[in-house]
């Protein structure tokens, strides 16, 4: 049960799954759109320097949200068990990602750290990223992503406990509104042992802090 919800963890977990039954978009109709933002701007789409710019712009957005190609979860489905006994804190810590706001598209640059208790079962540790990009190039919100990111792990490897800590920056509040560069955000998402046991949690807090 995802704490603090009304529904199961599978149920959330349709529910971002169903984004992606969007009709395609041919890709002479996303340039044809940059063409007319570059008008919006104020400039011309016809000047040279700007010629290729809508082709390159698609084929960048592709790259940004490339996420809806995918399930993530999926890199979770090859598990090993033959972990010679470990029963500790697994942990990545300090990985970089890019992702954009749904409110604005804009830039959220940040590191993610990932930790679980395993439960006999463990992924190879570039799995842990690949899930966190196949989250992050979508259109997010940071409380969203972090908890997506808890959610699946927990889903697919039944671990002890799930921690995600993301820490990210927001172009949308640094290079415009507020103006304020410099400012991070931070967001958890404590699972099973992690939430529910003080000495758990304070454990795995104090290895993502390094
Ligand atoms: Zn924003």
């Amino acid at each position: 049960m995802a704490p603090g919800s009304g529904l199961t963890m599978a149920d959330e977990y349709a529910d971002y799954k169903r984004v992606r039954h969007v009709e395609p978009v041919p890709q002479a109709e996303a340039e044809a759109a940059v063409r007319t933002l570059i008008r919006w701007a104020g400039d011309d789409p016809d000047r040279e320097g700007l010629l290729d710019t809508p082709g390159r712009v698609a084929r960048a957005y592709r790259e940004y949200f490339r996420g809806y190609q995918e399930d993530p979860g999926q890199h979770l489905s090859r598990t090993f068990r033959e972990v010679g006994g470990y029963d500790e804190i697994v942990i990545l810590r300090d990985i970089p990602f890019q992702s954009h706001c749904e409110h604005h598209m804009a830039p959220i640059i940040g590191r993610a750290h990932i930790a679980y208790l395993p439960n006999k079962r463990v992924v190879g540790i570039s799995k842990l990223v690949r899930v966190l990009q196949g989250f992050a190039k979508r259109l997010q919100v940071q409380e969203r992503l972090t908890a997506e990111i808890a959610d699946c792990i927990q889903l697919h490897l039944d671990p002890v406990g799930v921690a995600v800590v993301i820490e990210a920056s927001h172009a949308c509040m640094s290079a415009r509104g507020v103006m304020t560069p410099g400012v991070t955000m931070t967001t958890s998402r404590m699972m099973g042992v992690f939430r529910e046991d003080d000495r758990s949690r304070k454990e795995v807090l104090a290895l993502i802090r390094g």
